[in-house]
């Protein structure tokens, strides 16, 4: 690809669902280009062992994973470009996608630029990451079989997950900063009922604490209403304070037209967009189920309705 030449396809993020889109394209002889600011995979590839993606019957660590599908992309001819998109333009049939490097135009655009967890910032956090800390149960909840594990948040995904976890854990902790969740009633019910779970409120967590060999060993937390510090131990922390899509690389114009309130992307079947020619696949997608085959599906769900696209507008 010369940086003259349009793209059919210009695919913005190198996770999982924009490397399966990826290599859909690449095989179809389109003209895609694949954007990435750092290394291909996403979050998939932080991942340390996947075990729940078909056809790998043994856990694949997630770097790992995501190096055999940037293989076969690049088997294709894939072209992946490592720069950084800043800015984009979708108001014209021919989309405007800016780069650290320059400029392209695109017939169609393809967003896979994931999401990311909203953190506590607090210490240990970063310390522990994967090794007690997780912000993802149906990845990590199988290791905490027997143990005790904590769920930081009040919202819909930490009560469900802390429900989740009781299949593995011996004892769940819910720890919320406020009496009143945002969580469904049906969810509360339910979490309320089961004997593993037990609600501590008002109390936010100060401190992750563990040892190197170890990992987490406990939380130091505050309650806020009697004002009293204490500290529980616990060999998992689970944090869902919510997540943030990945969207600045959107014009505000744009943004309007195609973002729901919670700031994803609205998307109908096919992954298109409410703007012609515009796709959104994987986390940053609303309602994704923020998993790696859903994304691949996505993926090849909007390159396919993307070829289609391109060949009855452009030609
Ligand atoms: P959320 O609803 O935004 O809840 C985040 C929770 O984290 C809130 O309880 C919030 O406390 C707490 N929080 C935020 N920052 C914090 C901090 N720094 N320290 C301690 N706590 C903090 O996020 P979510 O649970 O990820 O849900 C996101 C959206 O997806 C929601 O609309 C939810 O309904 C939806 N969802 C739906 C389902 C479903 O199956 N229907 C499942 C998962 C998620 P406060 O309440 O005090 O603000």
């Amino acid at each position: 690809m010369t940086e003259n030449s349009i793209l059919d396809v210009a695919i913005i993020g190198g996770g999982p669902g924009g490397l399966a889109a990826g290599i859909y394209g690449a095989r179809a002889l389109m003209n895609v280009a694949m954007f990435e600011r750092l290394g291909v995979g996403g979050e998939a590839a932080k991942t340390d062992v996947i075990e729940n993606y078909p056809g790998f019957e043994a856990p694949i660590n997630g770097f790992e994973l995501m190096m055999k599908f940037q293989s076969q992309a690049e088997r294709f001819g894939l072209d992946i470009r490592y720069e950084e998109v800043i800015e984009t333009d979708l108001s014209q049939p021919l989309k405007k996608i800016i780069t650290t490097e320059g400029e392209y135009l695109a017939k169609s655009v393809i967003f896979s630029t994931g999401s990311h967890h909203r953190h506590l910032d607090v210490p240990g956090e970063v310390e522990y990451a994967g090794k007690g800390v997780s912000y993802c149960a149906t990845c990590d909840g199988a290791f905490f079989k027997d143990m005790t594990v904590c769920v930081v948040g009040g919202g819909d995904s930490s009560v469900k997950e802390a429900v989740y976890l009781t299949r593995f854990a011996k004892k769940v902790y819910i720890i919320h900063r406020r009496q009143e969740f945002r969580a469904e009633k049906i969810t509360m019910d339910i979490a309320k009922k089961n004997p593993k779970i037990e609600f501590i409120v008002d109390t936010i967590v100060e401190e992750i604490v563990g040892t190197p060999e170890r990992g987490v060993t406990g939380v130091k937390l505050f309650n806020k209403v009697e004002n009293r510090k204490s500290e529980l131990e616990t060999d998992g922390v689970f944090i869902f304070v919510g997540m943030l899509p990945n969207v600045e690389v959107i014009s505000e114009e744009d943004k309007k037209l195609i973002l729901d309130e919670g700031g994803y992307i609205k998307t109908d079947v096919n992954c298109k967009t409410p703007i012609d020619g515009v796709y959104a696949i994987g986390d940053v997608r609303a309602q994704s189920k923020r998993q790696v085959a859903v994304a691949v599906g996505d993926g090849v769900t909007a390159l396919m309705d993307a070829e289609g696209y391109v060949e009855k507008s452009f030609h």
